[in-house]
Order: C-alpha cells, then sequence, then structure tokens
C-alpha cells in the first residue's frame, strides 16, 4: 500500500474548475477510490472503443460531490476541462493504488531502457493564472489559412478541449492520431481571422489538415506551454550515456489492474 493514505475519500482543487449555467465557478471536487463498479466499467468493452468516454464513466462514477452542484448525470464531467480530468484521473489513481507509478523509458541517444519510479502527488500541477482564459488562447499563425478566395487568416482563437470534445473525436483518433488531432482542434476553434461562423464550420478539420506545420507547432505550443493542468512532460538523464532527454510520463500501466 505504498503511497496510500487509506482515506476512501479526497477533496481536490481543479486547476481549471467548471463553470455552470449561471456562470458560478466551481473547483473543489469530492472523489472516493475506485471499486469493484468501477472494474467493471474499465473492463467494459464499449468504454474501452472510446478512451474519452471511459474517463467519463470512471470519473461520474467515483464523483461525490463536485463544488455546490448536484450530482446530476455525466453532462457536467464531460463537460470538464481535459486538462482537470486529466488530473482528476491522475488523482483518482493515487488514492486508489498509491501514488507510485513505475514507467519505462528508453534513451533516444543510445537506446538503452530504463526503469523509473514515478510519484503521482509530485508532479507539478500548474493552476489557470489569474487573467488567463480557457475560453480565449490567442495564437498569431505565422503562414495562416489561405481561403478560396486567396485571402489570408492569421489571427487564431481557440478554447482548451474538454471531455465532450474528446469522446466526439475518439473514433477518428482511434483510426489515425493525427486527423484525430485535426478533428479535436477544429471543435476547439472559435474564431480564424474574419472567417464566417458558418464557413469555420463547413470547413472543420480540413482547415487544420490545410495548416503548415509550421503553424501547427505554433497551435501546439499554445496549447501545451504553460497551460493549466498537471504538467507530465518529465526530464531524465540516461544511467548508461549520461544523455539528458525529455519525455511524457509514461502511462502504460497507470490503471493496470494487477
Ligand atoms: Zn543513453
Amino acid at each position: 500500500m505504498s503511497g496510500a493514505n487509506g482515506k476512501r475519500e479526497v477533496e481536490l482543487t481543479l486547476p481549471i474548475g467548471y463553470t455552470d449555467q449561471e456562470g458560478r465557478l466551481h473547483r473543489s471536487f469530492v472523489m472516493r477510490k475506485m471499486t469493484g463498479k468501477e472494474e467493471a466499467i474499465l473492463a467494459d468493452r464499449r468504454n474501452q472503443r472510446n478512451g474519452g468516454r471511459l474517463i467519463t464513466e470512471l470519473l461520474h462514477s467515483c464523483m461525490i460531490q463536485m463544488g455546490d452542484m448536484p450530482k446530476n448525470g455525466t453532462g457536467p464531467i464531460a463537460g470538464l476541462y481535459s486538462a482537470d480530468r486529466n488530473y482528476l484521473l491522475i488523482k483518482l489513481r493515487s488514492i486508489t493504488f498509491g501514488s507510485e507509478l513505475q514507467a519505462e523509458y528508453s534513451c533516444p541517444a543510445c537506446g538503452e531502457g530504463m526503469r523509473v519510479t514515478e510519484d503521482l502527488d509530485e508532479l507539478p500541477v500548474r493552476e489557470l493564472a489569474d487573467g488567463d482564459s480557457a475560453e480565449e488562447i490567442k495564437v498569431e499563425l505565422e503562414d495562416g489559412y489561405v481561403d478560396r478566395d486567396g485571402s489570408v487568416h492569421t489571427a487564431l482563437i481557440l478554447r482548451l478541449p474538454t471531455g465532450a470534445d474528446e469522446e466526439a473525436v475518439a473514433p477518428q483518433m482511434r483510426q489515425n492520431a493525427s486527423l484525430g488531432k485535426n478533428a479535436l482542434l477544429a471543435r476547439c476553434i472559435k474564431s480564424l481571422g474574419d472567417l464566417p461562423k458558418h464557413r469555420l464550420e463547413a470547413l472543420g478539420p480540413k482547415i487544420l489538415s490545410d495548416l503548415t506545420m509550421t503553424d501547427r507547432r505554433l497551435i501546439d505550443r499554445a496549447l501545451n506551454q504553460g497551460a493549466p493542468g498537471i504538467d507530465l512532460v518529465r526530464e531524465y538523464e540516461c544511467p548508461n550515456c549520461g544523455h539528458v532527454f525529455k519525455s511524457t510520463l509514461d502511462l502504460t500501466h497507470f490503471l493496470a489492474l494487477e
């Protein structure tokens, strides 16, 4: 029971929080440990086909209290930003099985494999900074999107993705991670230059596939660098050759029911 504190319930503060229809922000959530009920959710084939749906079901099942809201269906869980959902998921793993996680990496320089014990409770958590909005992230594209009349649009405004976005694009994501990402980002575009709303919606993921890789990288940076949530980028030093490299936390054995 390494790391587990023996408490069945834990109160957590979301990095961003959920804004309800009256505009009130809810950030203090109470969750309980996973039980046999959640083991059945994890094993359900219908959930395994849609990772977003699985996370929604899992978090909903373990949720005791969401701010001051009455517990009412899976809607608010799907409505949470992905950053908050991932935070809750990591905490859920930590309170249920303990905070230690065995992860495996291979050195990009020499190929040497290494095993690392991560402490999930020690991962840095970044809260949404004062004055920042999860609903309005501005990116100035370098090359821009070229419309059919030849006009170039460079001022892009996006919001952060939510669980509902994850659920909607799961089929595309399963077929092709890059196309899945285009579909996800297309859902998050709020405006692009002066393209009218209906045109944005008609173009959808096509906008993303037409952007240069320079611009796609700018979008990645805007969404990930300094973004709220748990920072999953880890830095390691290879014990064999001394090379220092960065890698995203290996979550392969994350919810393994050993
Ligand atoms: Zn190495």
